[in-house]
């Protein structure tokens, strides 16, 4: 497809992240609706046409974990996007909305990420480096895909060059500016599997909810930076990757904690966990604790999360998930 600005006809908004916005348009020639992102990026025109070559390798990413791709152009200043629109948004706007995610869809949800995020880096040798739930996107029949992941080194580059790169499900071992790997995905997905279930951001400032919001087991893990947490200067996160602005306000849970405490408490303080509920399976939590290992050594990468006993038991498990996207309306 050759795609251009013209042919491309506005329909509505769908959001903005950190690099872009993107909305949903139709490309009239061939009749498609579409998902269309516009990155905003400060870079050299030669950087920008790079980064164009750079993302053709999206043409050769077809797997139904993975959300696909219609073609990237320039639009000066710009670089646009094109994918596949995806009519039920993405797992953040869905919990949102309809609170926590249920049990048995976490567990496809599982299935996507670590077999998305198997094919990515065995195939293509890509980290995804963005899991979070809004890069986890579902259709109306049921499907759940991953997207927004990163093919190109120079957009990467740009994208840190011109905004504050913080994100809150960065693993430890990233947040210390260490050298990081695939595990790192895992990690992010450990936390965006937790705040599905919870229905919020698992690392919010307990003293602020009230008291039977939170669950007694999270209470020592997921308490707000001591003050003594500052006196951990040796570990504190070295690098400018870790934008530093402090006040951030914790989206959804009208706690304060500022970012560099939440990432000091990331690196400092005992992962979180899986609630203590019946409701979740005991291979989940075994599941999910192993993604949140703090030390990339010993957690697994997404090739051995194929095998876990909760992977393959969720994978093969019958879950209706056009009947959960039916009530999503
Ligand atoms: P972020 O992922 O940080 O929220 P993005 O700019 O990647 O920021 O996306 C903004 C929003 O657009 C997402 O939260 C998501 O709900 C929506 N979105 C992104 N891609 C698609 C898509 N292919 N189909 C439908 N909605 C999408
Ligand atoms: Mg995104």
């Amino acid at each position: 497809l050759d795609l251009k600005n013209e042919d491309l006809k506005h329909l509505s908004d769908l959001g903005s992240g950190n690099s872009g916005t993107v909305s949903k348009v139709l490309h009239e020639k061939s009749a498609t609706t579409m998902a269309k992102k516009v990155v905003f990026i400060d870079a050299k025109p030669t950087v920008r046409k790079q980064i164009l070559r750079e993302l053709q390798i999206l043409h050769e990413c077809n797997s139904k974990y993975i959300v696909s791709f219609y073609g990237a152009y320039l639009s000066e200043p710009h670089i646009c996007m094109c994918m596949e629109f995806m009519d039920k948004t993405s797992l953040d706007n869905i919990y949102k909305k309809w609170g926590p995610v249920p049990v048995d869809v976490l567990g496809k949800v599982i299935v996507v990420v670590v077999h998305g995020l198997t094919y990515l880096y065995d195939v293509h040798r890509i980290i995804h480096r963005d899991v979070k739930p809004s890069n986890i996107l579902v259709n109306g029949q049921g499907q759940i895909k991953i997207c927004d992941f990163g093919v190109s080194g120079e957009l990467i580059n740009s994208i840190a060059d011109t905004f504050v790169g913080t994100s809150t499900y960065m693993s430890p071992e990233r947040i210390q500016g260490d050298q990081y790997s695939v595990k790192s995905d895992v990690w992010s997905l450990g936390i965006s599997v937790i705040e599905l279930a919870l229905g919020r951001f698992p690392f919010a400032n307990p003293a602020e909810d009230s008291d039977d919001e939170i669950p007694e087991e999270l209470r020592g893990t997921l308490s707000p930076t001591k003050p003594d947490g500052l006196s951990q200067a040796a570990s504190r996160p070295k690098r400018a990757d870790v934008g530093a602005r402090a006040g951030v306000s914790l989206e959804g849970s009208g706690a304060q904690m500022s970012i560099l405490d939440l990432l000091q408490h990331i690196v400092n303080e005992p992962p979180p966990h899986l609630p203590e509920d019946s409701k979740f399976p005991k291979a989940m939590h075994e599941c999910i604790d192993l993604c949140l290992i703090k030390d990339p050594s010993a957690r697994p990468s997404p090739t051995d999360l194929t095998v876990h006993p909760y992977v393959k038991e969720s994978e093969e498990k019958k879950v209706d998930l056009k009947a959960w996207v039916d009530t999503l309306v």
